[in-house]
């Protein structure tokens, strides 16, 4: 009997983990989930979701005893939550267990994209520097002032750790926080005037969609950078590739893009980016966290306990 269903890509750690849970089946997808037959669609209870496209109250329909949809992933915006609440549906997600790995790489994103990591690697491994030629003086990023646009969990870590290199915090969050010391401003175009760089933490769906505007793009100014660790949809795209193209922004580091895997090419012929493949939480022992708690709240699900992480 198929009680949980397993949608997405696992890594086989998780697969196999997954495989010993009584009652569960595996899709690689939304799509071929749906086209499960109806018989076994009408006995799945809780799905585990690994993934970024739409599921919403559609795909639900298609299994009339659903109660549990636990994501892979502390952003859940590609499930449609008030579908899922209309239909009684709970929700899951995997929030702290990944922080310091996303922390870790926004930060590392932003020394990358000032001291120029990249190009620097690319000049010592070509033979540039062996021949006698200069590397270019970069960028000091200590001592700056960074905004972190969202300050939640993952902004807190990214805050504190940039705290540690002597810059000077600056954030917007929809609530000033307790975090004395550091300057909570009254919108995100105010806080990009303030900085040096904009960290991006913010959830990612409707509410923050494209917050960080051309005019948010123009306050951060042609020795502004951006990083962007959250989702895709929180930045308007165009707005930033043109301004990075023009010169009108400084640089830009991104994690995740508004289409990925195939993001916009125009990224790619920039000099002034870091790209990297929305791989914030992507190390073993933090992956592993994450499927681990999505099937901690699906067992306790079948348990009929408190889930432990429920976001509606
Ligand atoms: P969180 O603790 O819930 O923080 C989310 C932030 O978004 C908070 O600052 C919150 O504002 C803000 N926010 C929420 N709803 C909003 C709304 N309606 N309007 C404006 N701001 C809103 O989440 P988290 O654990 O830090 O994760 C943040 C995001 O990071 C996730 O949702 C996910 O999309 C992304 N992420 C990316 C990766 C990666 O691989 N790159 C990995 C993990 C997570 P307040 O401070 O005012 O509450």
């Amino acid at each position: 009997m198929t009680e949980i269903l397993a949608i997405g890509s696992y890594s086989p750690v998780d697969q196999a983990a997954l495989d010993t849970m009584p009652g569960a089946q595996c899709a690689g997808s939304l799509a071929e989930a749906a086209d499960l037959p109806e018989a076994t669609r009408a006995q799945v209870r809780a799905i585990a979701f690994k993934g970024h496209h739409a599921f919403d109250g559609t795909v639900m329909d298609r299994f009339p005893s659903l109660a549990l949809i636990a994501n892979y992933g502390v952003g859940y915006d590609a499930i449609n939550v008030a579908d899922a609440q209309a239909r009684g549906v709970a929700v899951t997600n995997t929030p702290d267990v990944l922080n310091d790995d996303v922390a870790d790489l926004a930060v590392g994103m932003l020394i990358a994209q000032c001291r120029r990591l990249v190009q620097g690697d690319h000049h010592a491994r070509s033979g540039a520097w062996a021949a006698g030629q200069d590397f270019p003086l970069n960028r000091k990023m200590s001592g700056g002032r960074v905004g972190i646009l969202g300050l939640g969990r993952i902004g807190r870590e990214i805050a504190d750790r940039l705290a540690a290199f002597k810059m000077e915090i600056h954030y917007w969050s929809r609530r000033e926080k307790d975090t004395p010391g550091w300057q909570h401003h009254a919108d995100p175009v105010a806080l990009a005037g303030a900085v040096d760089f904009l960290v991006v933490a913010l959830v990612g769906g409707p509410e923050t969609e494209s917050m960080v505007s051309g005019a948010v793009l123009d306050a951060l100014g042609p020795k502004g950078v951006l990083v962007n660790i959250s989702r895709g949809s929180t930045v308007d795209e165009g707005a930033l590739l043109d301004r990075l193209e023009e010169g009108r922004l400084g640089g830009a580091a991104l994690d995740v893009f508004r289409s990925e895997p195939d993001f916009d090419r125009r990224f790619a012929a920039l000099d002034n980016v870091v790209l990297q493949p929305h791989q914030g939480s992507g190390t073993h022992v933090t992956r592993a966290a994450m499927g681990q708690l999505q099937r901690d709240n699906i067992a306790a699900f079948m348990a009929g306990k408190p889930l432990l992480t429920q976001v509606a």
